[in-house]
């Protein structure tokens, strides 16, 4: 069975994540959608709520599945007998980053391979970031994240900037 793992912070999941794992999910076995907890980095949504947010959004791909991760990729891609790592490309900006974590990735275990898929397009402006200062600012995030989400994420979002967490 080839089963691909697709790594980010996913904070919170965007219609660009979304058009990589519809896509990614018909060219492999199993995709692994995996939500990076990473100690050093602030995020907007804990782990749970973010991958509750994918969990609801990749509802109707049977060969998607939802997991979380601490850690090297690595590791976690030989705990679950993966041998792919799915990125998204939008830019040149994302390229440097991501060619020298591939290499590393690599050079931790050379059973590995990254591949790279660009993004659609309509997405290569899209980010998380960008979704949650639109939200944060009251703007539409309607055509930005998948429908199922929409309110999950907006109703997060108001209740941040309500006095929530993120004074
Ligand atoms: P960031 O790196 O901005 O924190 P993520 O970690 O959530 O974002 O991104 C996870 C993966 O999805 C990365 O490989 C990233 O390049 C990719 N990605 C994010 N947004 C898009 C998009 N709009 N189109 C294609 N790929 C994307």
């Amino acid at each position: 069975m080839k089963i691909a793992v697709y790594p980010g912070s996913f904070d919170p999941i965007t219609n660009g994540h979304m058009d990589i794992i519809k896509r990614a999910s018909r060219i492999f076995d199993k995709l692994i959608v995996a939500v990076v907890r990473n100690p050093n980095k602030v995020s907007m949504f804990t782990v749970n709520e973010r991958m509750d947010l994918i969990r609801k959004a990749v509802a109707g791909l049977p060969n998607v599945e939802i997991d979380h991760f601490e850690g090297l990729l690595v590791d976690f891609m030989r705990s679950k007998n993966a041998r792919v790592i799915i990125k998204g490309l939008r830019a040149i900006s994302d390229f440097e980053y991501e060619f020298q974590m591939a290499l590393m990735n690599r050079k931790l275990d050379p059973n590995i391979e990254t591949l790279f898929m660009m993004t659609n397009y309509k997405y290569s402006y899209l980010s998380s970031s960008v979704v949650k200062e639109i939200g944060r600012l009251g703007g539409c995030i309607g055509d930005l994240v998948p429908d199922e989400v929409v309110l999950d994420i907006q109703k997060k979002l108001r209740s941040l900037s309500s006095g929530g967490q993120d004074a």
